[in-house]
């Protein structure tokens, strides 16, 4: 009687596992015949009825069906865990054949180009690339450059100053004086990076803009020097048949100041569009080093002279590749990027 009843609840929970076709099913079944309100568990609770020398035997019967079913469980799990495995191996296979997702890969901008060709150009005439604080003291600003107090540069309409005595350098130049200051002629150096001027921004200016300083400092350099170093420059730059022509100017570091001119490029010298009808663009600020600036920084002027040069790095870059305005340069539109 109790063994049939045993057999039964075997052939049925075998039956539930067999069917069952997840792992909440088996879990159910499970805890319907094994559980602690389950049938195997309410037959060891009727125990006190068999009589005491059938016990051993019942309990024995239990126990096996107990562990027949606990094997079913078991088998049925793996095989369950198998499958899905299976299934997932076959569902996430990587299909090697698809086409590679493209990278996106940025672009150099004009600025950087522009200012690798002019690097080029004077590391290959011997200069070397010098850097020097975009934070400067006031004194390596202005004063060691031979700008007196009340020279308008200093108005603070045109420079941000972070207290007295320390500014956003509005030049380069202020990297001269440090060079200088740090070695003995013959120097030969250029000097590019990131100026500052309270402008407001339109189609020529902007508060931040990059500058190339240029300086040459040795025993017998003239002027002669200066022009034929800044017409090889251009020459490199916008090619071999660029004319050259200087204008005299004013600048407190150099004396005698000029600017120098280049033949446009375009048109050649006849007039353009892009020359506004000259025949000539401008392209630098040049001079001889101010005796007093030589002797500021602790160079004799009687024994050593030389030149010096500034350059608008997004002046070469609007030119070069005939952008119209400036502000393009700061946007970082990508349309506008991925053309160079
Ligand atoms: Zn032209």
């Amino acid at each position: 009687m109790m063994k049939e009843k045993l057999e039964e609840i075997r052939q049925k929970a075998v039956s539930e596992i067999e069917n069952a076709t997840d792992p909440e099913m088996l879990n159910s079944a499970r805890v319907t015949f094994l559980g602690k309100k389950g049938e195997l568990t309410a037959i060891l609770k009727s125990m006190k009825e068999v009589a005491p020398e059938d016990r051993p035997k019942v309990g024995q019967w239990v126990n096996d069906t107990r562990k027949a079913i606990e094997e079913k469980l078991g088998a049925a799990k793996e095989k369950m865990e198998l499958e899905q495995m299976k299934h997932r191996l076959a569902n996430e296979t990587i299909d090697v054949t698809l086409p590679a997702k493209k990278n996106k890969i940025g672009h150099r901008h004009p600025n950087t180009i522009a200012l690798e060709e002019v690097e080029k150009i004077f590391v290959g005439m011997g200069f070397e690339v010098v850097e020097g604080p975009e934070i400067e003291k006031d004194y390596y600003n202005f004063e060691a450059l031979n700008i007196p107090a009340n020279h308008p540069a200093k108005d603070e309409q045109d420079t941000f100053y972070i207290n007295k005595d320390i500014l956003l350098r509005t030049q380069t130049s202020p990297v001269q004086v440090r060079t200088m200051e740090a070695k003995k002629p013959p120097i030969r150096m250029i000097a590019p990076g990131r100026v500052f001027r309270a402008d407001e921004v339109d189609a020529t200016h902007s508060p931040s803009f990059h500058q190339i300083e240029g300086m040459v400092i040795d025993k017998g350099i003239t002027f002669s020097d200066l022009k034929g170093t800044l017409q090889m420059f251009v020459q490199k730059l916008f090619g071999k048949d660029t004319k050259v022509k200087f204008r005299p100017h004013h600048f407190p570091f150099t004396e005698p100041s000029a600017e120098m001119d280049v033949s446009c490029f375009k048109c050649g010298g006849k007039g353009c569009r892009f020359c506004k009808g000259e025949g000539w663009i401008e392209i630098l600020g040049c001079g001889m080093v101010h005796p007093k600036v030589l002797k500021m920084s602790g160079i004799d002027p009687e024994e050593y002279s030389g030149f010096a040069f500034g350059i608008g790095l997004e002046r070469i870059a609007l030119l070069k590749y005939e952008i119209d305005d400036m502000r393009l340069l700061y946007e970082n539109d990508d349309r506008f990027l991925s053309q160079f």
